[in-house]
């Protein structure tokens, strides 16, 4: 008896890969479904059903805002009972902040949802798009002997890897290796297999369902150190109105500045209740709070590590959370924990 064939729902919502060149400005604008069909008709003929859903409005990824991740992430429950796994064509300049902001909001996720996208749109034929959305629907698809999904996580796949969508990175403007996770390996490459590392694969309680959490809290910013940075912007920063929580970028393990007036005005803010998370600037590599006195001083001052966490997952794991919850402290215990390997606690 041969399996029953798998179906894939693929969202698209703009970017590149679904783009044309407009006629008068020559710039890139967001197009229709029309251009998959045209450019890509083995879509509709494979052996998974391939169904499609256009996300209005189409978008160039950088208008991407918190109400779309909600939009998103409901668009995927209501389909969740109907499709094997998701297909989610995005623009790459944000795609990182997508997946991992839908990485919270999909609560313990037992289907997979791959983020793809390209660097040259669909009709072009030199295009990565082909490849990369075919693979995305390849690995949406894919199921154990027992029928569970092999990647049940917010993926983000791109020039033949697959990665766990809250460790991305953009990392390039121009080449089709588009993006990394610096600090997690991938959990998977596809040449003429597809190679799993399922030993990487976060995976799910199956006998609990998925749950939705879509609220936001939208009172987060960064805080970028920077030699030269003056008390005027730390505290133009720090008194924003309705300022809940920030990610502070530091050098190196963790490390700022040693100016008192620096500590004096973290620990006011803590004091106050706003959260506030230390992210190396570094790309690769952990927060290590205490290694060094400077960033001594920043513990003694309140603020919380963010070991090797992204700034895009660090970002929407703070709006998560405060939306989430009304309670600081609850808030600052599951900044300390890895809610769905979005960081490594050693
Ligand atoms: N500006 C485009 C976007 O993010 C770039 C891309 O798709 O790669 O929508």
């Amino acid at each position: 008896m041969s399996a029953a064939k798998k179906s894939v729902l693929v969202i698209f919502t703009g970017g590149t890969i679904s783009m044309v060149c407009d006629q008068q400005t020559g710039a890139l604008r967001p197009a229709g479904i029309e251009n998959f069909k045209e450019f890509m008709p083995e879509l509709f003929h494979s052996e998974i059903n391939v169904e499609f859903l256009p996300f209005t409005p189409l978008i160039d990824s950088s208008d991407v805002n918190p109400p779309m991740w909600a939009k998103l992430a409901h668009l995927i429950d209501s389909n969740y009972n109907d499709y094997d796994g998701f297909v989610i064509t995005h623009g790459t300049d944000t795609m990182a902040y997508t997946a991992s902001a839908l990485s919270f909001m999909l609560e313990n996720l037992t289907k997979p949802v791959v983020f793809t996208g390209s660097q040259l749109p669909v009709g072009i034929l030199r295009s990565d798009a082909k490849e990369n959305l075919l693979t995305a629907i390849e690995i949406a698809a894919e199921q154990d002997e027992e029928g569970n999904a092999v990647v049940p996580e917010v993926c983000i796949f791109f020039d033949s890897r697959l990665y766990r969508g809250n460790r991305c990175t953009k990392k390039n403007a121009e080449w089709f290796a588009a993006f990394k996770s610096y600090n997690y390996e991938p959990l998977a490459m596809a040449g003429v297999h597809i190679k799993y590392n399922v030993h990487l694969i976060h995976y799910p309680e199956l006998n609990k369902p998925m749950r939705l959490r879509t609220k936001i809290d939208t009172g987060v910013a960064i805080l970028k150190i920077f030699p030269g940075i003056t008390e005027e912007i730390v505290r133009a920063i720090l008194n924003i109105p309705n300022l809940h929580a920030v990610v502070l970028e530091t050098y190196g393990t963790g490390n700022a500045p040693s100016n008192k007036w620096l500590y004096d005005a973290l620990r006011q803010a803590t004091q106050s209740g706003i959260i506030i998370v230390n992210k190396t600037q570094c790309v690769s590599g952990s927060v290590e709070m205490g290694r060094y006195e400077t960033s001594l001083n920043l513990m003694n001052a309140g603020v919380l590590s963010g070991y090797d966490i992204t700034t895009e997952a660090l970002l929407t794991k703070l709006m998560y959370l405060l939306g989430e919850n009304n309670d600081v402290d609850k808030v600052k215990e599951l900044l300390q924990i890895s809610l769905c390997g979005e960081m490594t606690i050693e």
